[in-house]
């Protein structure tokens, strides 16, 4: 039977702060087949580090080749040695209750293939979502800058204000001028783009968000306009490959810093994407520890840092970071596929270490709705099984665990995030 705990987890609205979901048309028209449905997320890394050959994961992912059972023959070793990983896990709920398979074989795949076509069909992505997955809003980081309301589920859908290419000292004049009608030439130019950019797309953004610690270290530090305005010549006057590293992080740090003002100046929270890498083979540890970004934390205390996916493998790093620093809030996107275990541990020792207030539940950080409705289940199970291993020892009640469970699946994120404002406006806009 099932506890009040795990009854509770399970009908409480789960807010989703980070995806990449694919909009409602691409899901339609250029939605996934059964193999891309199971294993076009995150596994193909774990597939890869389990030895699966480059032009077999290829085959597998190529919906234009109709032998299902030939595509996963290719790769069904290394499944065998990724089932049991957090991502392996995601595949394995996904294949039982999208496609009720409940062990993959080249039968059960080719015997499923049609479920598919059943669900993409208009208003499924929503209802699998909102209905099947029980989240109480979706935030995506579709890796630009406008936030327009989104028909498919005004109020539900929620999109990230994106400073990546900025983090990195990107500057795209023709984009900025097409989206701003500003023309960049100079410092005071730039940072009139960007007030521009705030001010055209901030009121329907949930949050700023960032993932420049894909192609820069998190390292920040203080630029002064002088340097900057030096770095973003040279910027404008060579090709980028001939822009060297320090001068790209020397730009990259003063448009972070910009944008953090600005979303403090329009109320929003600024997420950073720290700790692991998603793919293979490219992962410079030294760059994704939060750590890296004291400087910026200390410098404003006004702003509210979102850091995401609990830097994992940096883990009690961020502990001590969030209990020492009060502008800082931490998510657990993505932290429940990475590693179930550490998530969950992280989660009974952030309850003990730092205010509860501070802590987020989930975000898949997925493109399709079954797999982030899979990534919402495995984070329920992660979630009910640290909270009852507390009530087990004796640390809290039924009761706490419940009004935890409430907190950092839903309340925590409603006080950080403007749920409620962005949702007015984006009614207006609409
Ligand atoms: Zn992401």
């Amino acid at each position: 039977m099932a506890t009040d705990l795990a009854h509770h987890i399970q009908e409480t609205p789960l807010v989703d702060t980070h995806e990449h979901l694919k909009r409602e048309p691409e899901w339609l028209q250029d939605g996934p087949d059964i193999l891309q449905d199971l294993f076009g997320n995150y596994v193909t890394a774990d597939l890869r580090t389990a030895g699966a050959a480059p032009d077999a994961m290829q085959r597998l992912l190529d919906a234009s080749d109709p032998d299902v059972a030939g595509r996963f023959g290719g790769i069904e070793a290394a499944w065998h040695a990724t089932r049991f990983t957090g991502y392996g896990e995601a595949v394995r709920l996904i294949a039982r209750h999208v496609y009720g398979l409940d062990e993959l074989s080249a039968e059960g795949l080719a015997a499923a293939q049609g479920r598919t076509a059943e669900l993409r069909r208009p208003g499924e992505r929503y209802r699998l979502l909102r209905g099947v997955a029980n989240l109480d809003h979706v935030q995506t980081d579709d890796f630009r800058w406008p936030c327009l309301p989104d028909h498919s589920g005004i109020g539900f859908f929620l999109y990230d204000l994106s400073w990546a290419s900025f983090c990195r000292g990107d500057i795209d004049v023709r984009a900025i001028h097409a989206e701003t009608g500003v023309d960049v030439t100079d410092l005071p130019s730039l940072r009139s783009a960007m007030e521009a950019i705030f001010a055209k797309h901030a009121p329907c953004a949930i949050a700023v968000k960032s993932q420049h610690a894909y192609a820069r270290t998190l390292r920040w530090s203080e630029r002064s306009d002088a340097e900057a305005a030096a770095a973003l010549e040279r910027v404008l006057r060579r090709p980028p490959e001939e822009i060297d590293t320090a001068t790209g992080l020397c730009l990259g740090d003063w448009c972070w810093a910009r944008g953090v003002e600005l979303t403090i100046e329009h109320d929003l929270p600024f997420k950073i994407h720290t700790g692991y890498y998603a793919g293979n083979d490219r992962m410079p540890a030294p760059w994704i520890a939060a750590g890296n970004m004291c400087a910026l934390f200390a410098r404003y205390l006004d702003a509210r840092f979102v850091l995401m996916h609990i830097a994992y493998p940096y883990c009690d790093e961020l502990a001590a970071l969030a209990k020492h620093y009060p502008n800082i809030w931490v998510d657990l996107c993505w932290a429940w596929s990475i590693d179930p275990y550490s998530a969950g541990d992280f989660v009974r020792r952030f309850i003990h270490a730092v205010p509860i207030n501070k802590l987020f539940a989930f975000g898949g950080d997925t493109g399709w709705p079954t797999a982030a409705m899979a990534y919402a289940m495995q984070a329920r199970r992660g979630i009910l099984a640290a909270l009852q291993a507390e009530v087990a020892d004796g640390s809290l009640t039924e009761r706490e665990a419940m009004a935890i469970a409430s907190r950092i699946m839903r309340d925590n994120q409603y006080a950080c995030f403007d749920v409620d404002g962005t949702r007015a406006n984006i009614r207006s806009a609409a």
